[in-house]
């Protein structure tokens, strides 16, 4: 990555700015392009003073230009959480559409890679089980899901056209549940919301009987996996998640041991179309790739219980404090 100018959109968020800092650790110029919608610049406040890192407030369905060579687009930008793409949802159906055409016309300007981050959401309620590349998926076209879900199967779809039609060198990378610090407490993905009730001592809500299963990757594993993409010339699309499966109870009761907390575990309704089984077969990644995850689902929640104490102030046992949504 040395020497590389590399674009990436919706880089002040959660897994984006991650991408930023082991971009700029690689020897890369980054330029960060975000609207702030579910993401903030506090994510990436600590990369501020470095001579190679650019911030630039710009919301990717509007007018996208960036001045100079451009070697490398990571595609990010999109609400990624139920609860935010819930409340967001034509953003979210516009940033997988239009905000995609206009990363993917970046790249084509600029004659550089291009990566999308797509989702293991694109499999649905997966009748196949582990899901591979190869599975087309089941998703409900027009249930709540389905503009996040939708969104995504567009992306890939106008991202394989630019490859067809254009020649723009792509890649697809659909990654499985992620976690780590530097998530919102409030962000309404599973784990956060386990760890903020543990460690605040609420109830720990799990969703229907949770004997619906997921397979949980820890952030630094999910990013070598797409700099391992971004680095190559693979299109795929290529399943980057962690194969370890457990059911929602499962990872409530692990994540409840691990922060020591007394919560109870409390039951509540399943959103709608809420896949049942999740579990990427990630044997493509290894062949291609060389990515394998390293860092085992116990050792990734410590250091993630350990950074929400923190965020949290409940690291000294003080009460909890208001945070940051
Ligand atoms: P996030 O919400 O933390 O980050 C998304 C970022 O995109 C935010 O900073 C947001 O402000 C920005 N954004 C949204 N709309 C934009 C627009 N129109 N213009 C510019 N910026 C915009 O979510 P995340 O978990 O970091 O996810 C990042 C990407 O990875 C998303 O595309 C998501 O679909 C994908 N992904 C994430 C996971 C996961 O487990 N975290 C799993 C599968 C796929």
């Amino acid at each position: 990555m040395n020497g590389l100018r590399v674009v990436v959109t919706g880089g002040a968020g959660f897994l984006g700015s991650y991408l930023c800092e082991r971009l700029l650790d690689r020897g890369a110029e980054v330029i960060c392009m975000d609207n702030f919608l579910t993401g903030s610049p506090r994510n990436v406040e600590h990369l501020i003073g470095r001579p190679a890192f650019r911030l630039l407030e710009c919301d990717l369905t509007g007018f996208v230009h960036v001045p100079g060579q451009v070697d490398l687009v990571l595609h990010f930008a999109s609400a990624a959480s139920p609860v935010d793409y819930l409340r967001h949802p034509i953003e979210t159906l516009k940033v997988g559409s239009i905000g995609t055409l206009h990363a993917l016309g970046l790249a084509k300007e600029k004659g550089a890679r291009f990566v999308l981050a797509s989702t293991s959401e694109v499999y649905g309620d997966p009748l196949e089980h582990p899901q591979r590349e190869s599975y087309w998926g089941n998703v409900n076209p027009v249930g709540p899901r389905s503009v996040y879900d939708e969104a995504k199967r567009f992306a890939e779809s106008l991202t394989t056209a630019y490859r067809n039609s254009h020649g723009t060198d792509t890649g697809i990378v659909r990654i499985f549940n992620t976690y780590g610090p530097r998530m919102r407490p409030h962000d309404g993905r599973a784990i956060p919301t386990f760890i903020r009730q543990a460690l605040t001592g609420e109830p720990i809500t799990v969703a229907g009987d949770g004997s619906q299963t997921r397979s949980i990757c820890y952030v630094a594993d999910t990013v070598e996996g797409v700099l391992a993409l971004a680095e190559s010339d693979f299109e795929g699309p290529v399943n980057i998640g962690n194969p370890t499966e457990m059911s929602v109870i499962e990872l409530a009761e692990t994540i409840r041991r691990l922060a020591g907390s007394s919560s109870p575990v409390t039951f509540v309704e399943r959103p709608v179309d809420d896949p049942a089984v999740r579990r990427p077969d990630a044997s493509l990644a290894a062949e291609r790739l060389g990515w394998r995850p390293r860092v085992d689902p116990v050792s990734g929640l410590r250091r993630t219980i350990a950074w929400f104490e923190e965020e949290l102030g409940t690291a000294d046992g003080s009460s909890y404090r208001a945070v940051v949504s």
